[in-house]
Parts: structure tokens; C-alpha cells; sequence
């Protein structure tokens, strides 16, 4: 019996419903988004909402969640579907940075990959004689440099010979911040309540009861609800610190999306919980229950987001000698076609196409595997900067990015590695290794850390998050970028 975990009732198939006017309308199944559409959520179930419950909590909850992340995928839907919209590379990121030399903060916007202040700025330096003026264009740079020097002749400088810089994107920051939750009236609750809905849809999916998440379902009234269950992430071991650092370069399909629902059982009581990861940026767990009697769960979602597209084409026209490209492209092997002459190998492409859906679900541990592989070599390119020359600008800020390893952490890193090689996913999230206080290396839930963290550590969480923000950014930028060229 399917039972919606909002209204509780039973719900059946429309296509097995015949009228009858002496029973009251049942409640209908319907396809349930878990992670929301319009973020390319690909997982959807049809036993765990009612219609009516399915399109109250739309609109209740998703649509004011999905907006919150425009920011983000109206660019990158663009880039991945031009069909389908118009051209739009307008979209501006808002944020501040700080700047290396003197701490000081200023507002700038993010457009196509440059960061520009919102009002032009100047900087003298010295030593050098030279005069660095920041701004959007090359129209507001003239205009203020006329201001600049105008200025600095007022303060006594002597303006002849002066070395005069025009820059309109700045590299040279020590920070770089996204507004992302600011501006957005009831921003927490919003984006909460989307998590909790979620996490509530994940487990209910794998079968836990609508009693059994009281943390983020309230079955008397009826509603979806986030209090205190939600706890941001942060890297808390090594080999998650430097793979989260450099995770745009190192994971196929970046930006993903990420689902796992387990049992943490470092507390007094079992906790039932959901960590949630969105667009490889967004991370945190939720808990659904801080008492949870049930048995064990490990269950684990995770997808692209990027557009996988059937190759739309007509294998007879095919060249006989590009036939093994499309075939890869359809998943096949070589072996499967061996012994086939060149008509059946027609044939059999042609069913095989026909047959072909795109998938969007990864292999979580294929990702952890070949993750943890790259990171080496980014780390030997941080090692020998010789080395980063030969690679892209992106490439080369990300890498330097990473952060430096002491030597615990490089023990820590090493024996994270082995157990991760032997399997990949059981920790993952889960579990961090750390020393103990008798120098010995333990391994400790990272929820319960970070409980414990979430107030001691804002400012290193909100640094992570700005980080965070800022890989995700590059990349629907540069992307953005790709497709203007392409057009
Ligand atoms: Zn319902």
C-alpha cells in the first residue's frame, strides 16, 4: 500500500480509478521530483506524494527554493540548452573581495568570469610609481583615471612619468565573496524548508515511515518543517579538504548532485540523516531524527546535472569506418559486435540507438576513486610550479587553491586513501580520520563535529562556502564564455 507521507492516505493509480459515486475521490500517485526540477533533479517517485499534496508543496515550498539558485542555473541552463532560450550572458553575480594589501573590502561584480568594482577605484603605488585603476570597461576606466591623477596631484604626487595601469578584471585578492543569501527576504527559511523537503522525499522513497521523520514532517499539521535540523557542511579530514578544493577540475559531471541517507550512530541515540549536496556547492545534512529506532540505512543518489543529449543520427549514414565512435557513444563494445558483418553491425547499432535512453545517475564511487587518483597529480603540480605553466588559467587557480597539508594531515590523508581505496563510498561523508588525543588517528562522525563546530567555526565555514560559490561561479562562467564562441 503506497501511503503519501503528507496527508497519510492511500493512494492509487489514476489508470486503475473507475468513477464511483458513492466512495469520495482517492488520492492519486503522482511523478515526485525528490531534488526539484528546475535544478535538474532527475530522481523522481511515484509512491510518495499525492497530486494534491505533490502540488501544494510546489508551491508552498519549491518554487520560492528554485529561485533562490537563479543565480546560478539561469547561466548554465542557457549554456547547456541553447535551443531552447534566448542569448542571455547578462547575468551579474554580486559580491565583494578583500584585497591582499591592506585587508580592505570592496563591492564588486562578477560578469562573464571578470570581477570589476561597482565603482571604479584607484591604487598608487609607490615604490613603483605606478597607478592601478580598477573598473567595469574600458569607458569608466578613461573617465576615472582623469579623477585619479587630478587627485593625486592634489595630494602632492608628481604625476610626470607616471606608470598608469587600466584593469578591468582583478586577479590579485585575498578574498573573494558571493552574495548569494543576502537580499532575499526569509532567505533562511526558504532555503531550509527546501532541504528538509528533500530529505523528507529521499527517505520516504527508501521506505521510512512519515512517522519516522519528525525532525522535518509534521504529520499533525500536515507540513513539511525545518527548525535546527539542518547543519552545514565542512571538511573536516584531509582528503576531503583537498578533493572539495579542487573538485571542479576533479569530478566528471561537476556540478553534481548529491543524496545520502544513513543512520550515525556516534551519538546517545541513532540519528536518521540526509546529507545533501547540490550542484557539487551546496552541502549539508539534515536530520530527520534524533531517535530513530528503525534498521540500518546506507542508501546513496547521485547525478549530473549536465545535459546528456541522444546523438540525434541516422546510423545508415554512417561512414563504415566511424561506425566503432557511435558505437562507444551508444555504450556498445567492441566485443559485442564481433563477428557481425558490416550489415548486421547496422542493424544491431540501429536497434541499440533506438533503445539508447540518456542517463543521468553517476557512480559515486567511481567519482571518490578517480577524485582522490587526480588530486595527487594536482598536488605534485602545486609542488613543482614549473609545472603550472603548461596549464590553463582556471586550471592554475584552482591548484593554488589548495591548501597547504602539515604533515598530520598528510598521515591522515594517506590512511583516508587506503580505506577509501578499499571502499570508496562506506566513509564517505560519514566519517573522517583524525588525531585523538593520544596521538593516536581515530575515526570520528562528521556530523557530530561539525554540531559541535557550527557556531565555534561561522567564519571558516562562511570562507569554505565563499570558496565554494566561487568554483561553482568560474565554471558557469567559462561556460557561458564557450557557448558565445560556439554561436
Ligand atoms: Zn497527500
Amino acid at each position: 500500500m503506497d501511503i503519501c507521507y503528507l496527508c497519510g492516505q492511500v493512494m492509487v493509480d489514476r489508470k486503475d480509478y473507475t468513477v464511483d459515486n458513492s466512495k469520495p475521490i482517492p488520492k492519486f500517485k503522482h511523478d515526485e521530483h525528490i531534488i526539484q526540477n528546475a535544478l535538474y533533479g532527475r530522481l523522481t517517485a511515484c509512491n510518495i506524494l499525492c497530486e494534491i499534496c505533490g502540488s501544494k508543496l510546489s508551491k508552498n515550498i519549491d518554487a520560492e527554493f528554485v529561485k533562490l539558485f537563479d543565480l546560478f542555473t539561469a547561466p548554465i541552463s542557457h549554456s547547456l540548452a541553447p535551443k531552447d532560450h534566448g542569448k542571455d550572458f547578462s547575468k551579474t553575480l554580486f559580491g565583494y573581495l578583500i584585497k591582499k594589501k591592506d585587508g580592505e573590502k570592496i563591492d564588486v561584480h562578477i560578469k562573464e568570469g571578470k570581477i570589476a568594482p561597482k565603482k571604479p577605484v584607484y591604487d598608487y603605488i609607490k615604490e613603483a610609481h605606478t597607478l592601478k585603476i580598477y573598473g567595469a570597461n574600458k569607458k569608466a576606466l578613461e573617465n576615472y583615471k582623469k579623477f585619479s591623477l587630478k587627485e593625486l596631484q592634489s595630494e602632492g604626487v608628481d604625476i610626470q612619468n607616471i606608470n598608469i595601469e587600466l584593469i578591468d578584471d582583478i586577479k590579485d585578492y585575498h578574498e573573494l565573496g558571493i552574495y548569494f543569501s543576502e537580499k532575499v527576504e526569509n532567505f533562511n527559511s526558504k532555503f531550509k524548508l527546501g532541504l528538509s523537503k528533500i530529505a523528507t522525499g529521499f527517505a520516504a522513497s527508501k521506505g521510512v515511515k512519515r512517522e519516522d521523520m519528525p525532525c522535518t514532517l509534521n504529520i499533525q499539521t500536515e507540513e513539511i518543517i525545518a527548525n535546527s535540523n539542518t547543519v552545514p557542511f565542512f571538511p573536516l579530514g584531509s582528503l576531503d579538504f583537498a578533493m572539495e578544493s579542487a573538485r571542479s577540475l576533479a569530478e566528471e559531471g561537476f556540478p553534481t548532485h548529491t543524496l545520502i541517507l544513513y543512520t550515525d550512530k556516534s551519538f546517545n541515540k541513532t540519528k536518521l540523516v540526509c546529507y545533501i549536496d547540490l550542484f557539487s556547492t551546496f552541502q549539508y545534512y539534515v536530520v530527520l531524527n534524533h531517535n530513530y529506532n528503525g534498521n540500518d540505512i546506507s542508501e546513496i543518489y547521485y547525478q549530473t546535472i549536465i545535459k546528456r543529449e541522444k546523438p540525434n543520427i541516422n546510423i545508415r549514414n554512417i561512414r563504415p569506418k566511424h561506425l566503432m565512435i557511435i558505437a562507444e557513444d551508444l555504450g556498445v563494445t567492441q566485443n559485442e559486435m564481433r563477428g557481425m558483418t558490416l550489415d548486421e553491425r547496422y542493424t544491431f547499432l540501429e536497434r541499440k540507438h533506438k533503445q539508447y535512453s540518456v542517463k543521468y545517475t553517476l557512480d559515486l564511487n567511481d567519482y571518490i576513486s578517480n577524485a582522490s587518483g587526480k588530486f595527487f597529480k594536482f598536488l605534485a603540480y602545486k609542488k613543482l610550479p614549473q609545472l603550472l605553466g603548461s596549464i590553463g588559467n582556471e586550471e592554475r587557480l584552482i591548484i593554488e587553491g589548495i591548501p597547504e597539508l602539515d604533515r598530520d594531515d598528510l598521515i591522515c590523508l594517506k590512511l583516508e586513501l587506503k580505506r577509501t581505496e578499499e571502499e570508496p563510498i562506506a566513509f564517505y561523508r560519514k566519517e573522517y580520520l583524525d588525531f585523538g588525543n593520544d596521538k593516536k588517528v581515530f575515526s570520528f562522525s562528521m556530523l557530530n563535529k561539525l554540531i559541535e563546530l557550527t557556531n565555534s567555526s561561522s567564519a571558516r565555514i562562511k570562507s569554505y562556502t565563499n570558496y565554494k560559490f566561487y568554483l561553482l561561479f568560474q565554471f558557469v562562467s567559462v561556460n557561458s564564455k564557450n557557448n558565445i564562441s560556439d554561436d
